[in-house]
């Protein structure tokens, strides 16, 4: 295709073994219903890890992306260890790809499924949670990762999703989170899940407990409609959901950033069924019709996909999919490809036609609209601090006794804690411990304290020989506390 004024620049990338049938099919498909489109194509995977290049993508390549800003990839092949980064990983988050949108719907009876009515969206949030791969190990036993969950990135995420809703006419958005445990990180984004909420009163919101609500998804998924969730839930559930859809192999997914965005299909590069014309490229195909609708050409991704209903209804099915009696035709990934272009302009008759309108988060004009609060940064005062110690054959009474004679008058010894949970004062002799200890100090007057008194305290800790590896300030933010107490204190 040729660049012009009314064609929109993209990305392709054809991948590793599947990938490159899959991706001509999906083209073929795109040109064949009129998307208008300016293919830049770049190569990753395979051939340049085995040139070296880890990371998997050449420097010129990034410069494609970054300046047509919507990619479409087909999966590669990821070689196991020797210090390859994952491109996927990558990608997300160099391009601030904060949303990852999932359909899982099924096509019953045309492809086998328990749940005949399901039609879920996962929305994950794709930035932040313990996938920041901020670790550590602190000490001969602990090792640590750090879950950081943040208002704008929640907000954001929490946001799209119910945006999505609007611009697709879904009814109800529910939460998932572990707010119960999790009190300040799930906490703030089942908070915000709230306040988001209120503002779109046409859509009916619910938040469960992640693990009773994933169990409700696999048990019953047609209760729900749109779910938003932290990484990590959402990287697991998204999978699952897709799962019991039937039909892994038939979903897309899309990445979505404030200024680009990535589109693939969710299954692998599949390198045994490579070069023999199988493969499905239905994945692959629905995430490009993700692309048409970030992009603006809903008319195509609704001819698309309504196409590519009647030809799944029509029995037409590649080997994954087929089924005797209810398929008429097994096809390959050409054929397959030819039957959806034969019915460009049709709709499905059994199955339910899909309605595109806007793109989630932008008027029908294409306008963005604001995605998050700016922050007003509140008065933050420090009260204490949380000094974290690797100690070994130590009961916790030696160690209160020890660390009370090198408190300060302004930062007294408050509380031990042993994996979150309290070993003194007053500790249970049944609590096992572990080389990790958590030894927090605060002001008894209540008032704050200066980065120059935990200085000192520090020192004193350093000089009486103990290994201290880690502190956390514990700060109120305009008066409400920013720190969770012990477990039992
Ligand atoms: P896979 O998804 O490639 O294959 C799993 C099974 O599904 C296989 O039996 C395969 O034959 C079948 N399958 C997958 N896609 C199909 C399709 N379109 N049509 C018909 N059958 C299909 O998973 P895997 O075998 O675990 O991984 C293979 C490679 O893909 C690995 O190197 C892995 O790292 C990589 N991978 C890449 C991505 C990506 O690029 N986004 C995602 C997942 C896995």
């Amino acid at each position: 295709m040729t660049a012009s004024p009314n064609l929109v620049p993209i990305t392709v990338a054809r991948g590793d073994g599947i990938g490159p049938e899959i991706m001509q099919a999906t083209l073929d498909i795109l040109q064949a219903a009129g998307a208008r489109l300016a293919i830049e194509e770049i190569e990753i995977g395979e051939q340049l890890y085995t040139k070296g290049i880890l990371s998997g993508i050449e420097d010129s390549s990034w410069d494609s992306i970054l300046k047509t800003r919507v990619f479409l990839k087909a999966p590669i092949t990821t070689p196991q260890g020797g210090g390859v980064k994952s491109l996927n990983v990558t990608t997300r988050k160099t391009l601030g790809l904060y949303a990852n949108v999932r359909p899982c719907v099924s096509y019953h009876p045309f492809v086998r499924t328990k749940h005949p009515t399901m039609d879920v969206v996962i929305v994950r949030e794709n930035e932040e949670d313990l996938y920041a791969g901020i670790e550590h190990r602190q000490t001969d036993q602990v090792y640590q990762c750090l879950k950081l969950i943040s208002r704008p990135g929640s907000e954001k995420i929490v946001r799209y999703a119910f945006e999505y809703a609007v611009a697709n006419d879904r009814k109800k958005v529910t939460c998932f989170t572990k707010d119960n445990i999790m009190k300040f990180t799930d906490g703030l984004f089942h908070k915000v899940f709230d306040e988001v909420a209120a503002e779109y009163p046409d859509i009916e919101n619910e938040h469960w407990i992640v693990d009773i609500g994933a169990a409700k998804l696999a048990d019953s998924p047609e209760v729900f409609d749109v779910i938003v969730m932290p990484n990590l839930y959402g990287d697991i559930l998204s999978d699952v959901a897709a799962q019991i859809a039937g039909s892994v192999g038939l979903a897309g997914s899309a990445n979505i950033g404030e200024k680009a965005a990535m589109f693939e299909a969710i299954h692998g590069s599949a390198p045994r069924r490579a070069g023999q014309n199988m493969a499905n490229p239905s994945g692959l195909l629905l995430g490009a019709i993700q692309m048409l609708v970030h992009i603006g050409q809903h008319d195509v991704a609704q001819n698309v996909h309504n196409a590519w209903l009647k030809t799944l209804e029509d029995g037409v099915h590649t080997y994954d999919i087929f089924k005797e009696g209810v398929s008429t035709e097994k096809v390959g990934t050409r054929e397959f490809a030819a039957a959806v272009v034969a019915r460009v302009g049709q709709q499905p008759q059994k199955l339910k036609p899909v309605v595109y309108k806007a793109a989630p988060g932008k008027t029908a004009e294409g306008e963005a609209k604001p995605i998050y609060t700016p922050t007003v940064p509140a008065k933050k005062e420090l009260m204490g601090v949380d000094i974290f110690l690797h100690c070994i054959d130590v009961t916790p009474d030696e160690l209160g006794a020890k660390i009370k004679s090198l408190e300060l008058d302004n930062l007294a010894l408050q509380v031990i804690s042993n994996r979150g949970v309290k070993v003194y004062p007053k500790g249970f002799a049944e609590t096992f411990c572990t080389d990790h200890w958590r030894c927090r100090f605060l002001n008894p007057a209540g008032n704050p304290v200066s980065h120059a008194d935990i200085l000192r305290l520090l020192t004193n800790i350093g000089d009486a020989g103990l290994d201290f590896i880690k502190t956390e300030h514990l700060c109120t933010f305009d008066g409400v506390q920013g720190w969770t107490a012990a477990q039992g204190a």
